[in-house]
């Protein structure tokens, strides 16, 4: 009920966003706070004590309530109906009236409910308008408004950014592991498009019926609609819970699907059938002539060596192929620890001790505790001697807000100048003032590398997918910078927070071409609870996009080398 509830708003949101640019920032702001509270519901669904979950309002903490309430009050449903109906009307099929929307005889409270719009609605709305002068064939008029309806049914469905459908993502190859389900992935989670297109799993097993599979998870789950291909054994889901079909393939013959699903699975939904009717049948009786058995054999058919999947879509990726094996890439075996994670001394969840455990268990050496300045001074005089928890090496950091002239708190309170020269290293953020000019950006980012114990230059550009552009700065510029950084033995994260996956890996590749060179990296999670201590496997698989290897990470280096080569340049 909740979920349904949380999804018409959602739907809502999207409608009002779309058409009311002046308002985009504000409703992009609750739009994010929607997915936020959704996916806490969907955490504690997926909780092993969901069966005790009460929707009551202790269910919420204080800040979602508030949150939330004030989401809520942002529109009304009437409201966003005459705003579908009027937009329709007046902006597509050119009619300049006011209707009273309240007379005609419809209800739509999602925008799914535009398909089903009924016939006493169009009748209404036909004799309105021949009122007020206005001439269509009832024929025309119900074709297009459905036209419509599909475009923007469509278009908040076949998208998304991975951050608004990891939620779901997760959970489906959570259930499925818990049902010891043998599958492989593909498709475009498995790239890590920038954008993700589809969710796939093949499953190697004949008789997994996903119908059954989905229908047996305990959640409010609604399958908008299904299209199965039966020949094939491809099922396309879509839910009410992602933005993005959800395909199985089941076959024990897994992997010319994988293959081709992997390297040709750009698709939006509604073309899939045609692409399965033709390229994957051809595909496939292709791929049977030849007779691969292995993914090796495959690629030694094609004379490359293996290719990674978070890098079939670079340009020219086959003639790369032929001469470099990608061994020297970063892995997250490779990584020793993680340097901007945050605790509950600021606005993270989780204690120091949950997150020492946490990271222990991922293998690291290190953990560099980076909490907000401001909070951290109450708690420094007790925790900044610890040097060691655990067995796990804790570095000591904060994170410094970058002002507009370039400056940190600590340069300006005493007890924070204290504090700092105490810490073992700075992680340096713009967190305020996004819309100054290139050129003051430029200045700020590079005074802040002029701090002495600054380390990292962290989500540089600010961006939040979207939600939030990056601040004026520049490619040049933004180079300029990691030259910067380079000549001062600084680094620039790449921040692993889904939404954020800044920097860009398109600008590492840019500026490879561009300088012949490599920029010096750290790959963060800046994570806010334990969880998103696994960001790290995507920040890495981000960086291997971008060609980024193990030499050039800073985190991939043992505590020995962090300690004794880096950080001891910072006094
Ligand atoms: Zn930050
Ligand atoms: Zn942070």
């Amino acid at each position: 009920m909740l979920l349904k509830f949380l999804e018409s708003f959602e739907d809502y949101v999207f409608v009002v966003s779309f058409f009311e640019k002046n308002e985009l920032g504000k409703i992009k702001y609750y739009k994010r706070k929607l997915s936020f509270l959704k996916s806490f519901v969907w955490e504690r669904l997926g909780s092993d004590d969901k069966k005790e979950i009460n929707y009551s309002e202790k269910f919420w903490d204080k800040n979602l309530i508030s949150k939330f309430e004030e989401f809520k009050k942002f529109r009304t449903i009437k409201k966003f109906k005459s705003k579908i109906i009027s937009y329709i009307l007046n902006e597509i099929l050119g009619f300049k009236i006011d209707i009273d929307f309240e007379k005609l005889n419809f209800d739509i409270s999602t925008l799914s409910d535009l398909k089903n719009i009924n016939h006493e609605f169009f009748i209404s709305l036909h004799d309105l308008l021949r009122k007020e002068g206005y001439y269509i064939s009832y024929h025309l008029l119900f074709e297009k408004f459905y036209q419509i309806a599909n475009f923007l049914i469509n278009f908040k469905y076949g998208k998304g950014f991975f951050y608004e459908v990891y939620g779901f993502y997760s959970f489906i190859k959570k259930e499925l592991r818990g049902r010891g389900v043998n599958f492989v992935e593909s498709g475009s989670v498995l790239r890590f498009d920038r954008i993700i297109e589809n969710i796939c799993f093949i499953v190697r097993e004949p008789n997994f019926c996903p119908v059954k599979f989905l229908q047996s998870i305990e959640v409010s789950f609604e399958i908008d609609r299904m299209i199965s291909i039966e020949k094939e054994k491809i099922f396309i889901f879509k839910t009410n819970l992602c933005k993005v079909p959800l395909i199985f393939v089941i076959s024990e013959d897994y992997l010319p699907y994988y293959v081709y699903f992997l390297f040709n699975g750009r698709y939006f939904p509604d073309n899939f059938i045609k692409h399965t009717n033709d390229e994957l049948e051809s595909f496939l009786s292709k791929w049977r002539e030849l007779k691969i058995y292995s993914l090796d054999s495959f690629f030694d058919y094609l004379g490359v060596n293996p290719i990674p999947p978070e890098l079939v879509d670079y340009p020219n990726i086959f003639e790369i192929a032929k001469q470099d094996d990608f061994q020297d890439l970063v892995n997250f075996e490779d990584i020793k620890g993680d340097l901007h994670v945050h605790t509950n001394f600021s606005d993270g969840r989780n204690t120091l001790e949950e997150i020492v455990k946490y990271c222990k268990k991922k293998g690291y050496e290190y953990v560099g505790i980076s909490d907000h300045v401001d909070y951290f001074l109450e708690r420094a005089e007790e925790y900044a001697n610890l040097r060691e928890l655990d067995g796990l090496r804790i570095f000591w950091a904060v994170e410094e807000n970058i002002d507009p002239n370039g400056d940190l708190f600590s340069d300006k309170n005493q007890q924070a100048m204290e504090l700092v020269k105490k810490l073992d290293y700075l992680n340096l953020s713009i967190h305020s003032d996004f819309k100054l000019s290139e050129e003051l950006n430029f200045r700020r980012l590079k005074n802040a590398l002029e701090k002495q114990k600054g380390l990292i230059l962290c989500h540089l550009t600010t961006r939040v997918l979207g939600i939030r552009d990056p601040i004026n700065l520049s490619n040049e510029k933004i180079f300029e910078i990691f030259d910067y950084a380079n000549s001062k033995g600084k680094f620039i994260e790449i921040n692993s927070h889904l939404d954020r996956l800044d920097i860009d890996y398109q600008l590492i590749i840019d500026y490879r071409l561009l300088k012949n060179r490599e920029i010096n990296i750290v790959i963060n999670t800046d994570a806010h609870s334990l969880e998103q201590l696994d960001y790290m496997e995507w920040g890495v698989k981000w960086a291997r996009k971008a060609f980024v290897k193990k030499n050039n990470v800073l985190n991939t280096k043992s505590l020995a080398i962090f300690l004794y080569s880096i950080l001891s340049k910072y006094p």
